[in-house]
């Protein structure tokens, strides 16, 4: 069997779906060519550059799969594709972890001043030093806090284990989630903690940090109702999905003093930002980068390929 991977894959997934018997093309072909040369394979993986929509796979009934390598399937025409006795696959677990430790890495940075402190040494590092000095002096450790996190799905879940493993207290939300056990440490080790989640209010008062990790909702979940019922100087994190804070509400709460600071890996408006989010001397910044490690790009290209094998092979793909 043949499959065309479109849209690149780490050396790790070619090198599994070879070793099972496949043939794997890795020359790209382009989308207006696609209808008459995909036909020529069994099956196609995409990341988010490709698209397989209802004309494409009319045009190619010897297609047996379609794999995307990440999480978004808004490239995909899945429902018709499984209409057609196609399977679809993804793989929405291989960044978890990436986006976790991002996660704590915003924690951390700002908890010490990080961010500020990148930005001012250059400018006045040499001259006012120990002013420099005073003004980061304040720093916080995270042991011993209490983290909220909102969303306890495969993210929020990496992100409470991190937060465990640095010794903060956990205070979860999510309707469709009562409990999860979590493994906290080596997961060799066996240490298992049970997480029960509480209500979004219980959470709000007690956060001293609290991290977005849910899916687009048609609201923004934090606006200015909620911050109002945060602890003053509560740090906030969102790693998640633009929209999902009132950004105006996020700008008030800093500008009031409410929110002490805020990390943002994400923001409405992708790509072009605004600049007063940009330049907020509070905010800590990152450009959508969660998933971006080498490690989750392995995890993505071995779990692709690892679906992609079972879907062709005919066991069942979860
Ligand atoms: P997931 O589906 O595993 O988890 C999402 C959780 O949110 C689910 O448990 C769901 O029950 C919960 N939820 C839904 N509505 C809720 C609500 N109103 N209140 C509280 N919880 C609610 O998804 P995931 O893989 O953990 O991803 C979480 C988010 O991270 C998604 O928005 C995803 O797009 C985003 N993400 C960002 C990056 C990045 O680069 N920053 C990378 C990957 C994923």
């Amino acid at each position: 069997m043949r499959i065309l991977i479109n849209d690149g894959i780490e050396p790790i997934g070619k090198q599994l779906l070879e070793e099972a018997g496949f043939e794997v093309d890795m020359n790209k072909i382009n989308q207006d060519e696609l209808p008459s040369r995909l036909n020529d394979y069994d099956a196609i993986c995409v990341r988010s550059a490709t698209k397989v929509r209802k004309e494409l796979i009319d045009a190619c009934p010897n297609l047996k799969a379609i794999g995307r390598g990440g999480v978004g399937l808004d490239n995909i025409d899945v429902e018709y594709a499984h209409s057609k006795g196609i399977a679809v696959i993804n793989t929405p677990a291989a960044s978890s972890r990436s986006v976790g430790e991002l996660t704590m890495a915003h924690m951390l940075g700002l908890s010490r001043f990080l961010y500020q402190s990148n930005r001012q040494m250059p400018v006045d590092g040499d001259t006012k030093f120990n002013d420099l000095k005073k003004a980061y002096a304040k720093g916080a450790e995270l042991e011993g806090k209490t983290l909220g996190v909102i969303g306890l799905g495969r993210i929020g879940q990496e992100t409470a284990r991190v937060g465990l493993g640095l010794g903060m207290n956990i205070l979860a939300v999510d309707p469709y989630v009562s409990e999860v056990t979590l493994a906290v440490g080596p997961v060799q080790l066996g240490f298992k903690i049970l997480l029960r989640t509480v209500t979004m209010d219980d959470m709000l008062v007690a956060s001293d940090y609290i991290s977005l990790h849910i899916p687009s909702l048609d609201k923004a979940i934090l606006s200015k109702d909620e911050f109002a019922k945060m602890k003053n100087g509560v740090i906030i994190i969102n790693c998640s999905r633009g929209g999902t804070i009132d950004e105006d509400a996020l700008l008030d709460a800093l500008n009031s003093g409410k929110v002490a600071a805020a990390g943002l890996d994400v923001f409405d408006n992708e790509p072009t930002p605004r600049k007063d989010i940009l330049t907020h001397p509070r905010i800590s910044l990152t450009p959508h980068i969660g998933a971006s490690t080498e490690e989750a790009q392995n995890k993505i290209g071995e779990e692709l390929a690892q679906k992609m094998i079972a879907a062709l092979k005919g066991q069942r793909v979860v």
